[in-house]
């Protein structure tokens, strides 16, 4: 005899200096709930970042918005920054009285995602447990608890956290700490993030009414850059059937009511002929027409006229194309997944086809382990001169890449045994290389250009 077991699944708070809306939905957690349905769980969801007290502010028509937020002091090793700290999402209030609507779950799975936001994951766990008592088993995993694995045993105060983002072991984990069975044991062979090839869609309509879904129509990435995570997270690069992503889109565009889609690929052009473009291909024109989104930078390598008119046709909006520093001694070194000559013909593609400057962005990282500033300037010249809209990003080191040990040396902050100091906004001050008006000229310089058409 098996028991239903009732989970309830939290995307938790960011506590960061800033942070922005850009087509974020927690993919991981909702790929994880299809596979908790499809074993038989009882699901409850409660996206903290999402408050339902008020509309979101600034909601742009390409689904973007910013979060409600509220200024709170910040951890004690960011004292003394001299920006505002905040807590973004919905006001503790209104999250202890969704957390007091949803009947008493076996268990409680929180996720994460960047490895320095966790003191909103450990500020989520603490109202959970303010809520449900000490008793109540909660699991945490996600990005900071796969990377800082460690650091979230020891500090977050969950009853376990969960290395990785497969669904193998984490089912007869829940069984384990629930002392409960999964009434269908359709899990053993519907394994999601496991085998992404054949995966089942994630549970978008488990989120709040919104103005677009993400989509992978593949995971990982065949290129392996020194500062990346995708190999740690992804494993190796696996694509899914283009019929099968047509079909989310199809059925998810219609039932959200929305016509954006933000493609959440590393490598979404790898192999393109058989699978991005028959997949633009089929959706074009779609109920009078999507609009798609890619936030992470595409292989400026694999960039053809025929791909670079399909995005056209089929309503491809928002194009980030990667480069990260036009320097080609660093583009080496960090991993070589492109040239500045593959760049610029890159660009040249898609200017031709009618995109405007603005719609073809990309990220110049200001930071790497060995980079000077003026090495970042030179770059973001590169980029406005090649015909692209340029955002600077700043580098934040992540555990276990190899660019990891190298960044940690760099800087004069305990990069490594405080996460806080990976945040972007902060690891670049902790190098000689740099100060604040360094940064903000840098910043400003590339704003600057972006407002030249
Ligand atoms: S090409 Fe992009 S996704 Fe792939 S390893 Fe490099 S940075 Fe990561």
């Amino acid at each position: 005899m098996h028991d239903t077991i009732s989970i309830l699944l939290i995307n938790p708070w960011i506590a960061d200096f800033a942070a922005y809306n850009l087509w974020a939905e927690p993919l991981g957690l909702f790929y994880i709930a299809s596979a908790l349905k499809a074993a038989g769980g009882s699901l409850f969801y409660i996206d903290c970042l999402e408050s339902g007290d008020k509309t979101p502010c600034a909601l742009k028509p390409n689904g973007c918005s910013k979060y409600k937020r509220r200024i709170v002091d910040p951890p004690v090793p960011l004292q003394g920054i001299r920006r505002s700290f905040a807590i973004y999402g919905m006001e503790d209030e209104e999250f202890d009285r969704r957390l007091s609507g949803v009947p008493r779950p076996d268990i409680v799975l929180v996720t994460s995602h960047m490895t320095y936001w966790y003191p909103g994951v450990f500020r989520t766990i603490e109202m959970i447990r303010a809520r449900f008592g000490p008793d109540l088993p909660v699991l945490l995993g996600g990005i900071y608890a796969t990377l800082c694995t460690r650091h979230a045993r020891k500090k977050s105060g969950a009853t376990r956290v969960y290395r990785g983002t497969g669904t193998k072991d984490l089912l007869p984990m829940i069984e384990d700490m629930t002392g409960k069975r999964f009434t269908a044991r359709r899990f053993t062979t519907y394994h999601t993030l496991d085998d992404f090839s054949s995966s089942a869609w994630p549970l978008h309509e488990l989120g709040p009414k919104r103005r677009f879904f993400a989509v992978l129509t593949s995971r990982g990435c065949p290129f392996s850059c020194t500062y990346c995570a995708s190999f740690l997270l992804n494993g190796e690069f696996s694509a899914r059937a283009p019929g099968s992503v047509v079909s989310e889109i199809d059925t998810y565009a219609g039932l959200l009511k929305t016509r954006n889609v933000a493609f959440y690929d590393d490598a979404l052009l790898v192999n393109a002929d058989d699978h991005i473009l028959p997949i633009l291909r089929s959706l074009e024109g779609w109920g009078g027409g999507l609009r798609f989104h890619l936030p992470n930078g595409i292989h400026a390598r694999f960039i053809t006229g025929e791909i670079a008119s399909a995005f056209k046709r089929s309503g491809v909006e928002t194009i980030r194309v990667g480069l990260e520093t036009s320097d080609p001694a660093l583009q080496k070194q960090t991993g070589s997944k492109t040239t500045n000559e593959e760049y610029l013909r890159a660009v040249a593609l898609f200017r031709n086809v009618g995109y405007e400057r603005n719609a073809v962005g990309t990220y110049v990282i200001a930071g790497i382990p060995g980079q000077t500033a003026g090495q970042v300037a030179r770059s973001i010249e590169f980029v406005h001169k090649a015909g692209a809209a340029c955002y600077l990003s700043c580098f934040s080191p992540i555990p276990e890449t190899p660019a990891w040990r190298k960044a940690v040396i760099c800087s004069r902050f305990p990069v490594e045994e405080e996460p806080l100091y990976q945040n972007n906004s902060l690891y670049l001050l902790g190098l000689s290389e740099y100060t604040q008006k360094t940064v903000r000229e840098l910043q400003s310089m590339a704003a600057d250009f972006r407002k030249e058409r």
